[in-house]
């Protein structure tokens, strides 16, 4: 008997041993920048009564008010869940409290992760610029250039060329970014055999996906394709974020649009998963905009009829799904800081 005890601790000590050194979790943010639950309903239904979000396994609430307002922005939403920390409407990366944490990103770097952000706005507007750099006004786009080219993000996708070459100090970034393979079409990131890859989709704000874009599910597979290729776990977010400029503009179908294009590269993502099952994916917004509902509607064409409120943001509280490895610590309902420290502790496991 004491011997029957003796071996189930000793293997079960080495079961649990071995179960400690399972592989890092790849860990993916998705920001739908305005995507509120309106904005899912409305898309979910102009698209056939469906999206990726139904794959989702935990769903929670997440509080988005700034330190100085309960309606925020974007920078200020943005430092939240990269950073962890509260700050005023408009600032990037640093905490009302005057301190400059790490982000997410950098902390995984760190911890020896690769790391990539995509965005269909330029990669220095306020919520890529979240991951990486710290300036009072998210309006500093030539600051954010700057702390972009010395970054620890190890491949980019996103638009906003002007700011890095095309700037006041007359510097080049471009040629002083010699760590990266910039290059000019996604089939040359394809190609590419760097270690850190950047593509610049246009040289101001990328075009609206209406109007031809590239689709963000192609820009999200070749990134995927290169952490692969790099057999590291990886942090990579994602931003959907144009669906808040149509927002801005009370365009359904702007908003439509961009969900659709934006759900697209969601199901992108939870396809990889299938094959890379320590992966978690997180997908969120970084607050309403537009104060859209759906008042009424076309139950045999399951069609809705939205209005908007405003043409500015709102304070309802934003939806957070997650799937994979931990998902479950994303439900509850709890301030849009909570959203770094789950994926730190999910880093730190
Ligand atoms: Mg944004
Ligand atoms: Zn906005």
């Amino acid at each position: 008997m004491r011997l029957y005890l003796f071996s189930i601790i000793v293997f079960g000590g080495l079961f649990f041993s071995k179960a400690q050194e399972k592989a890092p979790t790849n860990i993916i943010l998705m920001i739908g920048d305005g995507m509120g639950l309106t904005q899912i309903t409305a898309g979910m239904y102009f698209n056939g009564n469906k999206t990726a979000l139904e794959d989702f396994t935990s769903i929670g609430l997440s509080k988005t008010h700034s330190s100085n307002s309960l309606v925020t922005d974007s920078a200020a939403s943005g430092t939240a869940m990269a950073a962890g920390v509260k700050t005023l409407n408009g600032v990037v990366g640093i905490s009302y409290k005057n301190k400059t944490p790490k982000s997410i990103l950098e902390i995984s770097k760190e911890k020896g992760y690769q790391t990539a952000l995509i965005a269909t706005s330029s990669i220095v507007h306020a919520t890529p610029a979240s991951f990486y750099a710290d300036v009072v006004s998210r309006k500093e786009y030539e600051n954010i250039a700057l702390q972009m080219s010395t970054s620890v993000v190890d491949y980019f996708i996103g638009g906003g060329k002007k700011h890095f070459n095309d700037r006041e100090d007359k510097r080049n970034l471009i040629n002083e970014m010699s760590a990266y393979d910039i290059v000019s079409s996604l089939s040359k990131f394809d190609n590419s055999t760097a270690s850190k890859i950047g593509h610049f989709t246009n040289r101001d704000e990328p075009n609206k996906i209406m109007d031809g874009r590239l689709p963000l599910k192609d820009a999200v597979q070749s990134v995927l394709n290169k952490l692969d290729r790099d057999q590291k776990p990886f942090f990579m977010m994602v931003e959907g974020s144009q669906i808040d400029w149509g927002g801005h503009a009370n365009e359904i179908e702007y908003v439509i649009s961009e969900f659709n294009d934006f759900d697209a590269a969601i199901q992108t993502v939870l396809d990889y998963t299938i094959e890379h099952p320590n992966t978690l994916v997180i997908v969120t917004a970084d607050h309403e905009t537009g104060g859209l509902t759906i008042p009424k509607g076309n139950i045999k064409k399951m069609r809705p009829s939205v209005e908007f409120s405003t043409v500015g943001h709102t304070a309802s509280m934003v939806p957070v799904f997650a799937k994979g490895p931990s998902a479950s610590t994303f439900s509850g309902i709890y301030d849009n800081t909570l959203i770094f420290t789950k994926m730190l502790n999910v880093i730190n496991e």
